[in-house]
């Protein structure tokens, strides 16, 4: 498949990866926007939230746990940190593969990654 995140997951390109398991990936973003910017992905092919389906709720759960245990590895939890996730064209999603940022080490005014 021509999916950017797909191939990260394959190791076809490659990425700094900080974690992961059998249901997700997490790596430094290429264009950081913060001093720490991680993506964290499903592995497989999810386009968006918009996709997410009542199975994966308990997915969705393990993400945002896993995304709380990457901030407390880096050392922003206590500083404090952004967790986003874009869906569909207005909110300037370029890669439609579900992945969420988890943005900190510095203070966050109002742009979301
Ligand atoms: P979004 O605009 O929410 O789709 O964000 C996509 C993000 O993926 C951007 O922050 C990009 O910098 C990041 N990105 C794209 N390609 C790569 C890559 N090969 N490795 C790491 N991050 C990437
Ligand atoms: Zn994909």
């Amino acid at each position: 498949m021509d999916c950017i995140f797909c191939k990260i997951v394959a190791r076809e390109i490659p990425a700094d990866v900080v974690y992961q398991d059998e249901e997700l990936m997490a790596f430094r973003d290429i264009q950081p926007q913060a001093p720490k910017h991680i993506v964290i992905i499903s592995k497989t092919h999810i386009i968006s939230i918009a996709q997410l389906t009542e199975e994966q709720q308990e997915f969705i759960g393990h993400l945002i746990l896993v995304a709380r245990d990457i901030a407390e590895k880096e050392g922003i939890s206590n500083d404090g940190y952004r967790l986003t996730t874009n869906c569909g064209a207005d909110a300037g999603q370029l890669v439609p593969h579900l992945h969420f940022h988890l943005l900190g080490g510095r203070r966050l005014s109002d742009e979301l990654a």
